[in-house]
Formats: C-alpha cells, structure tokens, sequence
C-alpha cells in the first residue's frame, strides 16, 4: 500500500534503523521510544493487524515472534525479560495500521497497561 507508513520502509523509500530482519518481517528501532531498548517488527506484507496476519499467513506471526526473539537477544534483554505488545485497534492506540509487534525492554514494566 502506498499510502501506508511501514509498507513505505519495506519498501525503503522510508528510512528506519533496522535491527533484524527474516525472509517475512523486518525489525526496526522505534522513532518514539517508550522503553530504553523498543523496537517494532512488521510483516513485509501489508496486513492491518496481528489478527489479520494470522487469519491469512500464519507463518509470518511464527515469523514475526521468531525476529521479536533475535531482537531481544541483540538488544541484550532476552535474560532480564521484555514485553511483547500487539496494540490493536483505536481503542488500544493502535495507530499505524499494518501490524507491528512493540518490543520492549531495558527497564522494569508496569501493570495493568495504561
Ligand atoms: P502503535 O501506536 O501501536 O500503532 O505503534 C506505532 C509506533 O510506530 C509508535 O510507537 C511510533 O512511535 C512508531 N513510528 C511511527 N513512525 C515511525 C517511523 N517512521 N519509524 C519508526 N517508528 C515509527
Ligand atoms: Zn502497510
């Protein structure tokens, strides 16, 4: 989709700092970072949401938490601990529509979520 943000960096006609990459999802540092170590990873293939990733490829989510891993392990947060964060939808400020997985780390989280 040419209108949309991250198939724009997949694209390479967006810049971003990517960390990791497989053959079905790139991993690229947040520009907005809420965690000392966040990064995103993304289908390659335009899909609104985590949800509609599995409905019709479910071997990129395989794919997508695989990369998730190798980032944490790359960032040095794998021991310590991360979150995985599938925002979906307005209501839980998803607010780029092709999914993206947040993975978060470098410091001690919080919860219930705000
Ligand atoms: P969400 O609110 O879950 O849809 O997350 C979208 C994320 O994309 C936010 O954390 C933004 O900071 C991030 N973001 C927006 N534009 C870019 C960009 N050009 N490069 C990297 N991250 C971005
Ligand atoms: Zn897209």
């Amino acid at each position: 989709m040419s209108d949309c943000l991250f198939c724009r960096i997949v694209a390479g006609e967006v810049p971003a700092d990517v960390v990791a990459a497989n053959e079905s999802a790139i991993a690229f540092r947040d520009i907005t970072p809420v965690a000392p170590k966040h990064s995103l990873v993304i289908p390659r293939e335009h899909y609104a949401n985590l949800v509609e990733v599995a409905a019709a490829a479910p071997g990129t989510v395989t794919a997508m938490i695989q990369l998730a891993g190798e980032v944490a392990a790359a960032e040095g947060i794998a021991h310590d601990g991360y979150r995985l964060v599938a925002n979906t939808g307005a209501a839980a400020h998803q607010t780029v529509f092709h999914a993206h997985l947040h993975v978060l780390g470098g410091r001690s989280m919080g919860w219930p979520p705000g």
